[in-house]
Protein backbone atom coordinates (compact mmCIF):
# COMPACT_ATOMS: atom_id res chain seq x y z
CA UNK A 1 0.00 0.00 0.00
CA UNK A 2 0.90 3.29 -1.26
CA UNK A 3 1.64 6.38 1.93
CA UNK A 4 0.85 8.57 -0.45
CA UNK A 5 -1.84 9.06 -3.46
CA UNK A 6 -2.34 11.59 -6.14
CA UNK A 7 -6.19 11.63 -5.58
CA UNK A 8 -9.01 10.75 -3.27
CA UNK A 9 -12.29 10.34 -4.94
CA UNK A 10 -15.01 9.97 -2.48
CA UNK A 11 -18.04 7.99 -4.09
CA UNK A 12 -15.44 6.46 -6.30
CA UNK A 13 -17.28 3.58 -6.79
CA UNK A 14 -19.77 5.04 -8.85
CA UNK A 15 -21.20 5.59 -12.09
CA UNK A 16 -19.04 8.74 -12.90
CA UNK A 17 -16.34 8.30 -10.19
CA UNK A 18 -15.52 4.72 -11.71
CA UNK A 19 -15.19 6.14 -15.11
CA UNK A 20 -12.91 8.97 -13.40
CA UNK A 21 -10.54 6.26 -11.63
CA UNK A 22 -10.46 4.39 -14.17
CA UNK A 23 -8.79 7.50 -16.38
CA UNK A 24 -6.62 8.36 -12.92
CA UNK A 25 -5.40 4.87 -13.01
CA UNK A 26 -4.91 4.30 -16.80
CA UNK A 27 -2.85 7.88 -16.90
CA UNK A 28 -0.31 6.44 -14.50
CA UNK A 29 -1.97 8.50 -11.35
CA UNK A 30 -2.53 6.64 -7.89
CA UNK A 31 -6.44 6.85 -6.37
CA UNK A 32 -7.85 6.13 -3.32
CA UNK A 33 -11.76 5.90 -3.25
CA UNK A 34 -13.56 6.32 -0.22
CA UNK A 35 -17.16 4.96 -0.94
CA UNK A 36 -20.25 3.36 1.26
CA UNK A 37 -21.58 1.38 -1.24
CA UNK A 38 -25.08 3.00 -0.55
CA UNK A 39 -25.00 3.53 -4.58
CA UNK A 40 -21.82 2.83 -6.08
CA UNK A 41 -21.33 -0.72 -6.80
CA UNK A 42 -17.69 -2.34 -5.91
CA UNK A 43 -18.47 -4.58 -9.66
CA UNK A 44 -17.85 -0.99 -11.23
CA UNK A 45 -14.18 -0.87 -9.72
CA UNK A 46 -13.36 -4.31 -9.78
CA UNK A 47 -10.77 -4.04 -12.01
CA UNK A 48 -8.74 -1.18 -10.53
CA UNK A 49 -8.86 -3.48 -7.25
CA UNK A 50 -5.41 -5.19 -8.11
CA UNK A 51 -3.69 -1.92 -9.19
CA UNK A 52 -1.23 -1.33 -6.27
CA UNK A 53 -1.68 2.50 -7.07
CA UNK A 54 -5.36 2.07 -6.06
CA UNK A 55 -6.95 1.71 -2.59
CA UNK A 56 -10.90 1.51 -1.60
CA UNK A 57 -11.53 2.29 1.28
CA UNK A 58 -15.48 1.40 2.35
CA UNK A 59 -16.67 4.12 4.39
CA UNK A 60 -19.45 6.93 4.75
CA UNK A 61 -18.04 10.65 3.91
CA UNK A 62 -20.44 11.47 6.88
CA UNK A 63 -17.50 9.65 9.19
CA UNK A 64 -15.66 12.76 9.91
CA UNK A 65 -12.59 10.30 11.04
CA UNK A 66 -12.67 8.04 8.12
CA UNK A 67 -12.96 11.40 5.65
CA UNK A 68 -9.76 12.89 7.53
CA UNK A 69 -8.11 9.66 7.61
CA UNK A 70 -8.25 9.45 3.80
CA UNK A 71 -8.16 13.41 3.14
CA UNK A 72 -4.31 13.09 4.82
CA UNK A 73 -3.28 10.12 2.41
CA UNK A 74 -4.26 12.40 -0.54
CA UNK A 75 -3.03 15.12 -2.42
CA UNK A 76 -5.85 16.74 -4.49
CA UNK A 77 -9.59 15.54 -3.11
CA UNK A 78 -12.64 14.86 -5.80
CA UNK A 79 -15.64 15.03 -3.84
CA UNK A 80 -18.76 13.36 -5.42
CA UNK A 81 -19.77 11.17 -3.11
CA UNK A 82 -23.73 12.46 -2.95
CA UNK A 83 -27.20 11.37 -2.80
CA UNK A 84 -28.03 10.10 -6.24
CA UNK A 85 -30.99 9.97 -8.20
CA UNK A 86 -34.85 11.83 -8.31
CA UNK A 87 -35.91 8.34 -6.26
CA UNK A 88 -33.80 8.32 -3.19
CA UNK A 89 -34.18 12.16 -2.78
CA UNK A 90 -37.65 11.77 -2.38
CA UNK A 91 -37.97 8.49 -0.50
CA UNK A 92 -35.07 9.21 2.15
CA UNK A 93 -34.95 12.86 1.99
CA UNK A 94 -32.78 13.06 5.46
CA UNK A 95 -29.93 11.10 4.17
CA UNK A 96 -29.66 12.52 1.27
CA UNK A 97 -29.64 16.11 2.81
CA UNK A 98 -27.43 15.01 5.45
CA UNK A 99 -25.02 12.78 3.15
CA UNK A 100 -24.83 16.28 0.88
CA UNK A 101 -24.38 18.66 3.74
CA UNK A 102 -22.88 16.99 6.11
CA UNK A 103 -20.35 15.19 3.78
CA UNK A 104 -19.02 18.02 2.42
CA UNK A 105 -18.54 20.15 5.42
CA UNK A 106 -16.36 16.63 6.41
CA UNK A 107 -14.54 16.90 3.25
CA UNK A 108 -13.68 20.73 3.29
CA UNK A 109 -12.43 20.51 6.50
CA UNK A 110 -10.23 17.70 6.34
CA UNK A 111 -8.93 19.85 3.24
CA UNK A 112 -8.46 22.82 5.14
CA UNK A 113 -6.03 20.76 7.47
CA UNK A 114 -3.61 19.86 4.42
CA UNK A 115 -4.27 22.66 2.23
CA UNK A 116 -5.62 20.35 -0.27
CA UNK A 117 -7.01 21.25 -3.74
CA UNK A 118 -10.73 19.93 -3.11
CA UNK A 119 -13.21 20.18 -6.32
CA UNK A 120 -16.69 19.35 -5.49
CA UNK A 121 -19.79 17.99 -7.49
CA UNK A 122 -22.65 19.98 -8.04
CA UNK A 123 -25.84 19.94 -10.64
CA UNK A 124 -27.71 21.86 -12.47
CA UNK A 125 -30.32 20.82 -10.03
CA UNK A 126 -29.13 23.85 -8.21
CA UNK A 127 -30.76 25.92 -10.89
CA UNK A 128 -34.18 24.94 -9.84
CA UNK A 129 -36.82 25.99 -12.19
CA UNK A 130 -35.25 28.98 -13.29
CA UNK A 131 -36.69 29.86 -16.54
CA UNK A 132 -33.45 31.57 -18.04
CA UNK A 133 -32.49 28.91 -20.62
CA UNK A 134 -29.32 28.85 -20.86
CA UNK A 135 -28.37 28.55 -17.13
CA UNK A 136 -25.02 30.73 -16.63
CA UNK A 137 -23.35 30.79 -13.54
CA UNK A 138 -24.18 33.71 -12.05
CA UNK A 139 -27.79 33.45 -12.94
CA UNK A 140 -30.50 33.35 -10.46
CA UNK A 141 -31.45 30.41 -8.67
CA UNK A 142 -35.63 29.68 -8.37
CA UNK A 143 -35.76 26.95 -5.76
CA UNK A 144 -39.55 25.56 -4.40
CA UNK A 145 -41.64 25.38 -1.18
CA UNK A 146 -39.50 23.48 1.48
CA UNK A 147 -42.77 21.54 1.84
CA UNK A 148 -41.74 19.98 -1.15
CA UNK A 149 -38.90 17.67 -0.65
CA UNK A 150 -37.97 17.34 -4.27
CA UNK A 151 -35.97 20.63 -3.35
CA UNK A 152 -34.10 19.62 -0.10
CA UNK A 153 -31.78 18.14 -3.16
CA UNK A 154 -30.85 21.68 -5.03
CA UNK A 155 -31.10 23.33 -1.89
CA UNK A 156 -28.19 20.99 -0.15
CA UNK A 157 -26.21 20.89 -3.31
CA UNK A 158 -26.05 24.95 -3.40
CA UNK A 159 -25.67 24.49 0.25
CA UNK A 160 -22.14 22.91 -0.55
CA UNK A 161 -21.42 25.90 -3.33
CA UNK A 162 -21.70 28.22 -0.85
CA UNK A 163 -19.48 26.10 2.01
CA UNK A 164 -16.74 25.29 -0.15
CA UNK A 165 -16.60 29.30 -1.76
CA UNK A 166 -16.84 30.59 1.42
CA UNK A 167 -13.83 28.14 3.16
CA UNK A 168 -11.90 29.76 -0.27
CA UNK A 169 -13.03 33.32 0.55
CA UNK A 170 -12.28 32.80 4.47
CA UNK A 171 -8.83 30.19 3.95
CA UNK A 172 -7.76 30.58 1.30
CA UNK A 173 -8.73 27.36 0.38
CA UNK A 174 -8.49 26.06 -3.43
CA UNK A 175 -11.82 24.84 -4.29
CA UNK A 176 -13.07 24.01 -7.95
CA UNK A 177 -17.47 24.04 -7.98
CA UNK A 178 -18.91 22.17 -11.04
CA UNK A 179 -22.51 21.81 -11.89
CA UNK A 180 -22.66 18.14 -13.62
CA UNK A 181 -25.75 18.67 -16.20
CA UNK A 182 -27.55 15.08 -17.30
CA UNK A 183 -24.13 12.83 -17.71
CA UNK A 184 -24.61 9.71 -19.15
CA UNK A 185 -22.99 6.92 -20.37
CA UNK A 186 -21.87 2.71 -20.35
CA UNK A 187 -22.54 1.32 -16.61
CA UNK A 188 -24.87 4.00 -15.33
CA UNK A 189 -28.08 2.74 -13.45
CA UNK A 190 -31.61 2.97 -14.44
CA UNK A 191 -32.31 2.00 -10.97
CA UNK A 192 -31.77 5.54 -9.36
CA UNK A 193 -34.57 6.92 -12.25
CA UNK A 194 -32.56 8.22 -14.93
CA UNK A 195 -33.98 8.58 -18.08
CA UNK A 196 -31.24 7.37 -20.34
CA UNK A 197 -30.50 3.83 -18.95
CA UNK A 198 -34.23 3.62 -18.38
CA UNK A 199 -35.39 4.16 -21.92
CA UNK A 200 -32.49 1.94 -23.23
CA UNK A 201 -33.58 -1.20 -21.10
CA UNK A 202 -37.36 -0.89 -21.72
CA UNK A 203 -36.36 -0.72 -25.42
CA UNK A 204 -34.13 -3.50 -25.19
CA UNK A 205 -36.37 -5.79 -23.23
CA UNK A 206 -39.33 -4.62 -25.23
CA UNK A 207 -41.03 -3.03 -22.55
CA UNK A 208 -43.09 0.27 -23.08
CA UNK A 209 -40.73 3.11 -22.80
CA UNK A 210 -41.94 5.56 -20.02
CA UNK A 211 -42.42 8.71 -20.92
CA UNK A 212 -43.10 11.54 -18.22
CA UNK A 213 -45.41 14.23 -18.18
CA UNK A 214 -46.07 14.60 -22.02
CA UNK A 215 -42.60 14.71 -23.11
CA UNK A 216 -41.97 17.98 -24.07
CA UNK A 217 -39.40 18.82 -21.20
CA UNK A 218 -36.25 18.67 -22.60
CA UNK A 219 -32.68 17.94 -21.35
CA UNK A 220 -28.86 18.00 -22.93
CA UNK A 221 -27.21 15.13 -22.41
CA UNK A 222 -23.16 14.57 -22.04
CA UNK A 223 -21.23 11.68 -21.91
CA UNK A 224 -19.39 10.73 -19.00
CA UNK A 225 -16.29 10.95 -20.66
CA UNK A 226 -15.83 14.30 -21.83
CA UNK A 227 -16.94 15.57 -18.64
CA UNK A 228 -14.09 13.48 -16.90
CA UNK A 229 -11.84 15.43 -19.71
CA UNK A 230 -13.25 18.77 -18.34
CA UNK A 231 -13.14 17.83 -14.57
CA UNK A 232 -9.19 17.11 -15.03
CA UNK A 233 -8.37 20.25 -17.61
CA UNK A 234 -10.26 22.54 -14.41
CA UNK A 235 -8.38 20.86 -11.58
CA UNK A 236 -5.05 21.93 -13.57
CA UNK A 237 -6.49 25.16 -14.53
CA UNK A 238 -5.54 28.02 -11.73
CA UNK A 239 -8.32 30.24 -12.86
CA UNK A 240 -11.00 27.68 -12.33
CA UNK A 241 -10.35 27.62 -8.31
CA UNK A 242 -12.89 29.55 -6.06
CA UNK A 243 -15.37 29.17 -9.21
CA UNK A 244 -18.96 28.23 -10.11
CA UNK A 245 -18.29 26.12 -13.76
CA UNK A 246 -21.45 24.20 -15.97
CA UNK A 247 -20.26 21.20 -17.16
CA UNK A 248 -22.52 19.99 -20.06
CA UNK A 249 -23.67 19.23 -23.31
CA UNK A 250 -25.42 21.86 -25.44
CA UNK A 251 -27.57 19.68 -27.87
CA UNK A 252 -30.94 19.93 -26.03
CA UNK A 253 -33.56 17.02 -26.96
CA UNK A 254 -37.17 16.43 -25.75
CA UNK A 255 -37.68 13.37 -23.32
CA UNK A 256 -40.10 12.31 -26.14
CA UNK A 257 -37.63 12.67 -28.71
CA UNK A 258 -35.20 10.64 -26.96
CA UNK A 259 -37.58 7.93 -26.49
CA UNK A 260 -37.93 7.68 -30.08
CA UNK A 261 -34.30 7.94 -30.92
CA UNK A 262 -33.79 5.07 -28.83
CA UNK A 263 -36.75 3.00 -29.85
CA UNK A 264 -34.90 3.55 -34.04
CA UNK A 265 -31.50 3.38 -32.49
CA UNK A 266 -31.99 -0.49 -30.96
CA UNK A 267 -34.04 -2.14 -33.39
CA UNK A 268 -36.95 -1.62 -30.60
CA UNK A 269 -40.92 -3.02 -31.07
CA UNK A 270 -41.60 -1.28 -27.53
CA UNK A 271 -44.29 1.04 -27.62
CA UNK A 272 -43.65 5.17 -26.14
CA UNK A 273 -46.01 5.48 -23.74
CA UNK A 274 -47.26 8.50 -22.02
CA UNK A 275 -47.31 8.31 -18.47
CA UNK A 276 -48.55 11.47 -16.39
CA UNK A 277 -46.88 12.90 -13.60
CA UNK A 278 -49.07 12.42 -10.97
CA UNK A 279 -48.41 8.35 -11.62
CA UNK A 280 -44.41 9.07 -11.77
CA UNK A 281 -44.26 10.90 -9.04
CA UNK A 282 -45.82 11.87 -5.73
CA UNK A 283 -47.71 14.39 -5.44
CA UNK A 284 -46.14 17.53 -5.11
CA UNK A 285 -43.49 16.51 -7.55
CA UNK A 286 -42.52 19.70 -10.00
CA UNK A 287 -40.19 18.50 -12.76
CA UNK A 288 -37.77 20.82 -14.62
CA UNK A 289 -38.94 21.65 -18.36
CA UNK A 290 -35.97 22.97 -19.62
CA UNK A 291 -31.97 22.57 -18.41
CA UNK A 292 -29.77 23.89 -20.57
CA UNK A 293 -26.26 25.26 -19.65
CA UNK A 294 -24.19 28.63 -20.63
CA UNK A 295 -21.29 26.84 -21.21
CA UNK A 296 -19.02 30.60 -22.25
CA UNK A 297 -17.14 29.84 -18.48
CA UNK A 298 -16.25 26.67 -19.64
CA UNK A 299 -15.16 27.21 -22.70
CA UNK A 300 -12.90 30.34 -21.91
CA UNK A 301 -11.08 28.50 -18.88
CA UNK A 302 -10.07 25.19 -20.74
CA UNK A 303 -11.02 25.67 -24.61
CA UNK A 304 -13.33 22.45 -24.19
CA UNK A 305 -16.54 21.31 -23.69
CA UNK A 306 -18.75 17.73 -24.13
CA UNK A 307 -19.23 17.50 -27.71
CA UNK A 308 -20.58 13.77 -28.32
CA UNK A 309 -24.01 14.01 -30.10
CA UNK A 310 -27.43 12.08 -28.21
CA UNK A 311 -27.06 9.43 -31.35
CA UNK A 312 -23.68 8.39 -30.99
CA UNK A 313 -24.31 8.42 -27.13
CA UNK A 314 -27.37 6.25 -27.09
CA UNK A 315 -25.05 3.57 -29.38
CA UNK A 316 -22.70 3.52 -27.04
CA UNK A 317 -24.50 2.73 -24.17
CA UNK A 318 -26.09 -0.29 -26.08
CA UNK A 319 -22.96 -1.67 -26.71
CA UNK A 320 -21.98 -1.63 -23.60
CA UNK A 321 -25.15 -2.70 -22.17
CA UNK A 322 -27.13 -1.36 -19.06
CA UNK A 323 -26.06 -2.75 -15.62
CA UNK A 324 -27.97 -6.05 -15.21
CA UNK A 325 -30.56 -6.27 -12.53
CA UNK A 326 -30.14 -3.11 -11.45
CA UNK A 327 -33.05 -0.96 -12.76
N1 LIG B 1 -38.17 10.63 -17.27
C1 LIG B 1 -39.07 9.96 -18.10
N2 LIG B 1 -39.18 8.60 -17.97
C2 LIG B 1 -38.44 7.87 -17.08
C3 LIG B 1 -37.52 8.57 -16.24
C4 LIG B 1 -37.42 9.94 -16.36
O1 LIG B 1 -39.74 10.56 -18.95
O2 LIG B 1 -38.61 6.65 -17.03
C5 LIG B 1 -38.03 12.10 -17.44
C6 LIG B 1 -38.06 12.91 -16.15
O3 LIG B 1 -39.39 13.22 -15.78
C7 LIG B 1 -37.29 14.14 -16.58
C8 LIG B 1 -36.24 13.60 -17.55
O4 LIG B 1 -36.76 12.34 -17.99
O5 LIG B 1 -38.11 15.05 -17.28
C9 LIG B 1 -34.87 13.41 -16.95
O6 LIG B 1 -35.01 12.66 -15.75
P1 LIG B 1 -33.77 12.18 -14.90
O7 LIG B 1 -34.31 11.66 -13.60
O8 LIG B 1 -32.90 11.28 -15.71
O9 LIG B 1 -32.90 13.49 -14.66
P2 LIG B 1 -33.25 14.96 -14.13
O10 LIG B 1 -34.73 15.13 -14.01
O11 LIG B 1 -32.53 15.08 -12.85
O12 LIG B 1 -32.70 15.85 -15.20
Amino acid sequence: MLMQYDYLVTGGAGFIGSHLCERLILEGKSVCVLDDLSTGHLENIERLLSSENFLFVEGSVLSADIVTECVHKCNTIIHLAAAVGVENVINRPVETIETNVSGTENVLRAARHNNSKVFIASTSEVYGKSWKVPFSEDGDIVLGATSRNRWSYACSKALDEFLALAYNHSYNLPVVICRFFNTVGPRQSGRYGMVLPRFINQALTGKPITVFGNGTQTRCFSLVNEVIDCVLKLLETPEAVGNVINIGSTEEITILELARRVREISSSNSEIVIVPYDEAYPAGFEDMQRRVPDVTKLKKMIGICPEADTETIIRLIIENGIPEGKQ
